[in-house]
This record gives C-alpha cells, sequence and structure tokens, in this order.
C-alpha cells in the first residue's frame, strides 16, 4: 500500500506543469509544515498495515521542511525490522541537497543488516524531478533560476552514493513545451554522470522500476493530451529510446 505523510506543501519553484505551483492553497487551506507529533504519530499508525511504500511528499517540496534530515532519521530509527514500512521513497526537485544531506540519505539507505535494522533496499529510490538540460530551459519550467545548482547537486549525490547499492536514483524530465527540445541532452548529460560512477542504468519513457538507476521520459498529463503525448513521443525518438536495460557507457 502507497501512503504519502506531506512533509509541507511548500515549494521553493514554481514548474509549469504543477498544479501545486498555479495555487496559492495546494490544499484549499494555509501551507504548512508537518509538526513532530503528526510525524511520529502517522508513522506509529502504520504499524500491522500491508507492505506500506512510504513516501514523505505529495504535494510541495519535503526538503523544504527546516527539521527533514531529523524527521527522516527518526522514520528509519523506528522502523527496525521493517515493523512500520516496507520501502520509502523520496521525491525531490533538489534544489536544497548539501553533501550532508546527501551522505545522510545514502547512510540511511545502506544501513548493516541486523536484526533490529530494516532490510537492505527498504530506502529505494530517489525521483529527482530536473525537467530541462538547460539553466534556459529549466528557468521556464521551473520558473526559477536553480539549472546549474540543480545539476550540480544531483551529479554530486550520484557521486557521493558511490558504489553504494541503494537508493537507486530516478532522474526525470516531464516532456512539454519548454524542453521539448532537450531530451538528447538531457539523456547525455545524466549517461555521462552514472556512466561515471559506474552505475547501470535504462532510460525509459514509462514508470521505472526499482532495480536499477534510470534516466525517465515522462509524458505529461494536461488537457491537450494528444499534443503532450506528440512531444513525447518525439523526444523518445531523439534519443533512440528502446527502453531496454543498458549496462554503463553503452548508451
Ligand atoms: S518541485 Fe514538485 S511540488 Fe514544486 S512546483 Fe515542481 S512539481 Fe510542483
Amino acid at each position: 500500500m502507497n501512503v504519502n505523510l506531506e512533509l509541507t506543501d511548500h515549494c521553493n519553484i514554481r514548474c509549469r506543469m504543477c498544479s501545486q505551483s498555479l495555487r496559492d492553497e495546494a490544499h484549499g487551506a494555509p501551507m504548512r509544515f508537518m509538526d513532530f507529533e503528526t510525524w511520529r504519530r502517522g508513522l506509529a499508525g502504520l504499524a500491522g498495515l500491508p507492505d506500506v511504500h512510504l513516501c514523505p511528499h505529495w504535494l510541495g517540496e519535503p526538503t523544504l521542511h527546516p527539521a527533514f534530515d531529523g524527521f527522516v532519521e527518526y522514520a528509519f530509527a523506528v522502523n527496525g525490522p521493517n515493523r512500520l514500512f516496507q520501502r520509502f521513497k523520496l521525491h525531490t526537485n533538489a534544489v536544497i541537497l548539501s553533501p550532508e544531506r546527501s551522505r545522510r540519505l545514502v547512510r540511511l539507505a545502506n544501513a548493516p543488516p541486523g536484526p533490529a535494522s530494516a532490510a537492505p533496499g527498504t530506502f529505494e529510490a530517489v525521483h529527482f524531478s530536473i525537467d530541462a538540460a538547460t539553466v534556459a530551459s529549466y528557468a521556464f519550467v521551473k520558473g526559477a533560476d536553480h539549472g546549474e545548482r540543480v545539476f550540480r547537486n544531483v551529479a554530486r549525490f550520484i557521486e557521493l552514493r558511490g558504489a553504494a547499492p541503494f537508493p537507486v536514483v530516478h532522474l526525470t524530465m516531464v516532456v512539454q513545451e519548454g524542453n521539448r527540445g532537450d531530451a538528447r541532452a538531457f539523456v547525455d548529460r545524466w549517461t555521462r554522470v552514472l556512466s561515471a560512477a559506474n552505475r547501470s542504468f535504462r532510460v525509459t519513457a514509462d514508470w521505472p522500476p526499482f532495480d536499477q538507476d534510470a534516466i525517465y521520459l515522462r509524458r505529461l498529463n494536461t488537457g491537450d493530451q494528444a499534443g503532450a503525448d506528440a512531444w513525447h513521443a518525439q523526444a523518445c525518438r531523439d534519443v533512440g529510446l528502446v527502453g531496454t536495460a543498458r549496462p554503463p557507457g553503452s548508451f
């Protein structure tokens, strides 16, 4: 069962394709940050539920929460041996991703096995919403001039993860008007980064599984679905996408 415990509905950027960025109030009420007691009780309430896949996000950017690191540390501290959740996924725009935070996430994902530890692979994935290959298209699509910073933060996360098996990364671009010419450069950029880290990965046009890293050209959901589908199909053709798993450096 998928469970989203939304740490915040605030966001630090304004993506053109995101309804969160189109409204002053994401849930029809002033935006907030979850307090620790709500997080503690929410986690405790997962006990006994079947096969919980936990994501600390719904709308908003979870890393924007001022206590994000402590909240995630706490979740893993009380989860041994998977008594609350079996899988954990982080979705982030990577605007706020310091080396310390990256190391913390990699450490939590690769804690040594033991009777009181969660099973290896519990922290299975980080989904990076990048959505551009250039600073110009990033600024247009994401509504903020953070392109260089995001590209650097994600690349550094992959470098710091090194050979650690978890979490896998999904490097995502929602194909849309402002970035539909970026597909080749997007795939090339992240192919270089993943290959330098000696990671196996796939390039995909649909939601990737969690068995290895992925570069994901995502279809936009919109009112003009036929138009968005055509952009997506062209982006896939631009990269020769066949969606098969590839060893490092072979794409
Ligand atoms: S980063 Fe996520 S929550 Fe924020 S505007 Fe973009 S898609 Fe929406």
